[in-house]
């Protein structure tokens, strides 16, 4: 019978089935961040037990550390505290760190891909919601809690039950000025926020077959925020060929042996699913979210819809959310103003969306009283980014070069919305105070569309400012 890569994945990493149902999983790569691992590494200490398989354990600094000046100690006392703990943490337990000085360092969901550390078939787990990323490369890649940290880091296991798998199809060919980043939003708009629940999402069809690796990675990273834990891209030569030749990929013979055993995971044709959606990817047009959820989402030529319009129990959050955002139903989302402009984050800080936000930020200078941050998700995304000489456009255009690290994803480091600020952001949740101000509004869109709307002030179709 025809096998899915969630089938053979699984199995491949069974160690046993529990008598409660679930499935003990090996985790054959377990990513670290300076936020979830304090506690799992003290509750280590506390009963005597090692990282069970530091050479598949890997830390990097992410979500705290500044990205404007990183001289230590930051001028953050609890940002360099956790800083601390992961130093002592890393260095107690043998696992290794990539920290500032290696060259390494970065947001994990971006390095783990990049330094080749995450491959295909591989059950990859990480304190973090956004490690549904890692699927792209073809692998069972999920967020752990706290305490299933601990669990890992001693045990190199976690018991889990096996989800149902829906395989979402998008064909069609993408309108230029549309990207990854809309595709993955109009799939949250189109199945909810919750319509992923209990599922692992394949995603197929030749809008997904077409895309760059980077492009993948920014689709699955999203998967959790339509209530998938995780989902994934069939291994294929594009996943071969983004593997080769970097640093903790096998080399010579190994790779070739690796490769075999990658695209022999890949579901087999005639494979069923627990569900199939297909999606038009050639009708997308630009997508930005209006509200509070990664689900509340309209093209750009659309306006915000009516709670009146939606589904009894919807309504009260829907009217929260317009309530939130100042917003009334029936505006055109294009138009609305912004105070700041977001380029980074897990989901869109790749090389290839740097080079995206760098050709509109080519047609314009920031707007006069808008703030815009450029992030490279990691030193190498930087590096590469410094030698093609984006951060001169950007910086000529009057965007801020910041240095890598989660930045404005999130409200753990300096990088803060005030008060009732409007953001145009490439990352990945618009939750209210996401972004570090409890009143502030964030408005989630592709890297492309958040470079327009630095340029004008204002939510902007792109397509006219590349056209
Ligand atoms: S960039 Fe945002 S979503 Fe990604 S790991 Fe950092 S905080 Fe989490």
């Amino acid at each position: 019978m025809a096998r899915t890569l969630l089938d053979k994945v699984w199995e491949a990493h069974t160690v046993r089935t529990l008598p409660s149902g679930q499935t003990q999983l090996l985790i054959g790569l377990h990513l670290i961040h300076e936020v979830t691992t304090p506690q799992a590494f003290q509750m280590l200490k506390e009963l005597n037990l090692k990282v069970r398989m530091p050479e598949r354990t890997f830390g990097t600094l992410d979500h705290i550390i500044p990205t404007a000046d990183q001289t230590r100690p930051y001028a953050d006392p609890e940002a360099e505290e956790m800083a601390q703990h992961m130093y002592k943490n890393m260095k107690d337990f043998g696992v290794p760190l990539f920290d500032m000085s290696t060259g390494k360092q970065g947001i994990v969901h971006v390095i783990g891909p990049e330094l080749g550390l995450s491959q295909p078939g591989m059950t990859i787990a990480c304190g973090d919601s956004h490690t549904s990323t890692h699927g792209a490369v073809g692998a069972i890649a999920f967020g752990i809690g706290t305490s299933q940290v601990r669990d890992v880091l001693a045990t190199q296991c976690l018991s889990m039950a096996k989800p149902k798998l829906r395989q979402v199809r998008v064909d069609g060919k993408l309108a230029k000025g549309v990207y990854a980043k809309d595709v993955i939003l109009a799939i949250i708009n189109i199945l909810g926020v919750k319509g992923g629940v209990g599922y692992a999402y394949e995603y197929a069809g030749d809008t997904i077959d077409g895309m760059t690796m980077e492009e993948r990675l920014t689709v699955c990273n999203m998967s959790i925020e339509g209530g998938a834990r995780f989902g994934y891209v069939n291994p294929d030569a594009k996943t071969v060929e983004y593997l080769r030749g970097r640093p903790y990929a096998p080399k010579g013979e190994a790779f070739d042996r690796a490769a075999t055993w990658w695209k022999s995971v890949a579901t087999e044709p005639g494979s069923s699913f627990d569900d199939v959606k297909r999606i038009d990817g050639a009708a997308l047009e630009p997508v930005v979210t209006w509200g509070i959820n990664p689900e509340m989402s309209v093209g750009v030529s659309k306006t915000i819809p009516s709670p009146d319009a939606q589904p009894e129990a919807e309504r009260p959050t829907f009217r929260e959310a317009l309530a939130h955002m100042g917003f009334s139903a029936g505006q055109p989302i294009k138009g609305a103003k912004i105070d700041v402009a977001f380029v980074g984050s897990c989901t869109n800080g790749r090389l290839s969306d740097l080079r995206i936000a760098a050709e509109v930020a080519k047609k314009g200078k920031v707007a006069k009283g808008v703030r815009a941050l450029i992030v490279p998700g990691s030193q190498q995304v930087a590096k590469d980014a410094e030698a093609e000489g984006l951060h001169e456009i950007f910086k000529a255009a009057g965007f801020e070069w910041r240095k890598a690290g989660c930045s404005m994803c999130l409200g753990m480091n300096d990088d803060k919305l005030q008060g009732r600020e409007m953001s145009a952001s490439s990352s990945n949740r618009n939750f209210i105070g996401r972004q570090g101000s409890p009143t502030g509004r964030t408005l989630l869109m592709s890297p492309a569309m958040v470079a327009a709307a630095a340029i004008t002030g204002a939510v902007t179709d792109v397509r006219e400012i590349l056209k």
